[in-house]
């Protein structure tokens, strides 16, 4: 099937309300682009830099589409991300929430913003640790942020082989994520909970994602390796 034949499919199997956001991470702008056409509304990036240059060559009809950041921001990439994207989904200190806000004020503009969690406390992936103590005091200073509006929370969690071994970690996510909600925090709406990727999506879909970041499933695999 063909890419767009792809995204077509998956859309119709997933409930209209959950999002699907294309990581378009090696990705050629074509490609992008085909997605586009048949009705994409948000695409995932990863590097910033990436991110501008696909901007660049899809001109026009990069405004189409929402951006999201996915990667790990750099401080140096801040003021340059605070230009493409309308969502940043990878936000988990307070110090990076607070490098943000500064230059969103000085842009001029708002930006939505995601608390990334690390809900398999791994060694190797970035987010907050997954204690909800931890998690609803980030949030509430967040909250106070004046440029950013806190829309939700992200997570990757532990890649394995089989999907049902993710549902746990996407348990354990929405219990979190519905707490937090349930502070009713003055300046927070808590809407989206972005998880789920192309071979865990459709659990995490039925444990109450209404975000998923899909690539392979839709443009197939990527060519050497996975890069984050
Ligand atoms: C690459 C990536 C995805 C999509 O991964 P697939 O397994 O290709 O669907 C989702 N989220 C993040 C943060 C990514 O880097």
């Amino acid at each position: 099937m063909s890419i767009k034949e792809n995204y077509q499919k998956i859309r119709e199997q997933i409930p209209d309300n959950v999002t699907i956001v294309l990581a378009s991470k090696m990705r050629t702008p074509e490609e992008i682009e085909e997605v586009i056409e048949v009705g994409a509304t948000d695409i995932g990036e990863n590097y910033v830099q990436e991110a501008e240059n696909m901007h660049d060559a899809l001109s026009e009809k990069a405004r189409r589409v929402r951006w999201h950041m996915i990667g790990y921001l750099q401080k140096n990439k801040i003021n340059k991300a605070v230009e493409i994207f309308d969502v940043i989904q990878t936000v988990d200190s307070l110090k990076t929430a607070v490098a943000i806000d500064k230059r969103v004020e000085r842009a001029g503009k708002k930006i939505s913003v995601l608390v990334e969690i690390n809900i398999g406390s791994e060694m190797t992936k970035a987010g907050v640790k997954p204690e909800y103590e931890v998690i609803e005091n980030l949030v509430g200073e967040i909250s106070k942020l004046e440029y950013l509006r806190l829309e939700g929370l992200m997570t990757m969690g532990p890649r394995f082989g089989n999907p049902e071994d993710s549902r746990p970690y996407f348990k354990k996510t929405k219990n979190i994520f519905g707490r937090i909600k349930g502070l009713s925090l003055p300046g927070v709406k808590m809407e989206t909970l972005s998880m789920g990727m192309s071979n865990s999506y459709k659990v995490a879909v039925e444990e109450g994602s209404n975000m998923v970041r899909l690539g392979t499933v839709v443009f197939g695999e990527r060519k050497g390796g996975i890069k984050k």
